[in-house]
């Protein structure tokens, strides 16, 4: 029976001058999510929502408001939405609907079941406020199914009929889903994340997108060290990240040739520290050769030897590059959370060799220096130029989620 899909935002409506372009990222975003049926619907703005219809304005049929639910489930920017009857504001039609539907309310439902109506009216000059149109309805409902089926519960409802009035038209909803919030993806410009095979780097890609940044990815492995595995299971991670955007690119690299020569020149507690400074350094040319504005980092204050406050410190200085934490202050188990909320927790917890344990230090030292961590560097001749041809070497791919069917 539902001709509309209302959509509901909260962030962007909060934005000044510069709410045009949030809220026309977010349509943008929302066609992108349902391009499958782009022929058939159209996603438009109006007054302060979007609003999802048929092109021919017919129906929608189960199936579509299946795929248009699991598409906007994944929308950033948006707070909720309801599927939704949109008719003319006129109260005599909205009786007759409501009329049309009333007993198909209460199917599925035993006697006593806790009903209520809430009315919005945004259109002042119509007939009746608020309170009028709820009361008015549910003696309408009372009349079509006899008033001792439900129980009107204002606060605790079972069911709850929504009413919008606004000037040129009226909507009337049932369920309200939940949307993820925060901005829409594409509002704030390109990063690129350091994706290991973890869980915390993918929660935090997952988290800098809803704060509006689109997101390519960049690996580390050690192939023949690692298998091949370990860059299949990141490319599962990179495509499962970009249902929630429009496109993110994997760069993949092979730090082996670096990680042997720290092995080789530099002292063998700071390796893991001297990897992750390489990584920095490598991240932040591709970065630059591909317009992406920061790094991201499943970095968390205390979690690893590596992630020390000074140990974080000397990492972040070998690069002058932005780099966002957003995990920086987060407990494991809130990470996890959001992990299995967004899917991921499942491919991250299969087990596969990780470039940074290659050559690891059985004890790394959790206090490396700045200036001693550059001492070592000195120690490797050439040690730009060979940043410069990994980054030469590293491998675009466009991620393929193959590697998830393979696991089951
Ligand atoms: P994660 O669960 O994301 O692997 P972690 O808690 O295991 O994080 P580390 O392994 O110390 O922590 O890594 C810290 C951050 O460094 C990661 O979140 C990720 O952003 C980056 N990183 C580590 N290893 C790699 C890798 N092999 N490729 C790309 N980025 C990496
Ligand atoms: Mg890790």
């Amino acid at each position: 029976m539902y001709n509309c899909v209302i959509c509901r935002y909260h962030e962007i409506a909060t934005k000044g001058n510069n709410r045009n372009m949030f809220e026309r990222c977010l349509c943008d975003n929302i066609r992108h999510l349902l391009k499958d049926m782009k022929e058939d619907i159209q996603v438009r703005r109006v007054r302060g929502r979007v609003w999802i219809e048929k092109c021919d304005k017919s129906v929608f049929d189960s199936d579509m408001l299946e795929r248009i639910k699991s598409a906007l489930s994944r929308a950033f920017g948006l707070e909720s939405f309801s599927p939704a009857i949109l008719l003319p504001a006129d109260m005599d039609v909205i009786r007759d609907t409501v009329r049309g539907f009333a007993k198909g309310i209460f199917d599925g439902y035993s006697k006593g079941v806790k009903f209520r109506i809430r009315a919005r009216r945004s259109n002042k000059r119509f007939p009746l406020t608020s309170k009028d149109i709820e009361i008015d309805l549910v003696s309408l409902v009372a009349q079509e199914v006899g008033s001792d089926l439900f129980i009107i519960d204002l606060d605790n409802a079972d069911i709850t009929l929504g009413i919008e009035v606004r000037d040129e038209f009226s909507l009337i909803y049932f369920d309200t889903f939940e949307a993820p919030g925060g901005l829409p993806v594409g509002s704030n410009p390109r990063v690129l994340t350091l994706l290991s095979g973890g869980i915390d780097s993918p929660v935090a890609a997952y988290m800098i997108m809803k704060r509006g940044s689109a997101t390519d990815y960049v690996t580390f492995h050690s192939s023949p060290y690692t298998p091949q595995e370990t860059v299949d299971k990141v490319e599962a991670l990179a495509a499962l990240l970009n249902t929630y955007q429009v496109k993110g690119t994997l760069h993949v690299v092979n730090l082996l040739p670096l990680q042997k020569i720290i092995r080789d020149c530099c002292s063998e507690r700071m390796r893991t520290v001297l990897y992750r400074r390489a990584m920095f350094r490598i991240a932040e040319k591709i970065a630059e050769k591909t317009n992406c504005r920061a790094l991201v980092t499943g970095e968390s204050l205390g979690q690893v030897a590596s992630q020390t406050v000074v140990n974080l410190d000397t990492i972040n200085r070998s690069t002058t590059m932005l780099v966002l934490r957003p995990l920086i202050g987060e407990d494991k188990l809130d990470t996890i959370a959001i992990a299995e909320k967004i899917g991921s927790m499942e491919l991250s917890s299969v087990q596969v060799p990780d470039s940074c344990t290659v050559f690891s230090p059985s004890s790394p030292s959790t206090s490396v220096p700045a200036a001693l961590a550059a001492k070592e560097e000195e120690k490797i001749e050439n040690y730009m130029q060979m940043i410069d041809q990994i980054v030469m070497d590293a491998e675009a791919v466009t991620p393929q989620s193959g590697w998830t069917a393979s696991l089951q």
